[in-house]
């Protein structure tokens, strides 16, 4: 997975384009990230018969397919496609393939 718990991404197409969040959840199987504020659905929820749920109807985020994401480069604010470079301990980290620098 290119895209890591904690990054930035924009969404690139659908009707959250332009948006940007935080990831905070990733699905590496489904291909999927859940990020902040973004791809909001509107859920009734049910009384449950505990009394700490919010009933009525509330909004949450929405897996998304990481495809319709690209995550924002740190150093040129940009959505960027990413790289990876192998460093001389023989980690892979991931550049930002607009300006070149590393990411992580
Ligand atoms: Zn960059």
């Amino acid at each position: 997975m290119k895209i890591k718990k904690g990054d930035t991404v924009e969404v690139i197409s659908g009707n959250d384009k332009g948006m940007r969040g935080t990831v905070h959840i990733v699905y590496p199987k489904k291909k999927r990230v859940v990020v902040s504020g973004v791809h909001l659905i509107k859920k009734h929820q049910r009384r449950t018969g505990d009394v700490r749920t919010q009933v009525g109807i509330i909004e949450r985020e929405a897996p998304i397919h990481i495809s319709n994401v690209a995550l924002v480069c740190p150093h040129c604010d940009r959505p960027t496609r990413v790289g990876y470079r192998v460093m001389p301990d023989g980690t892979k980290s991931r550049v930002c393939r607009k300006c070149g620098e590393i990411i992580d």
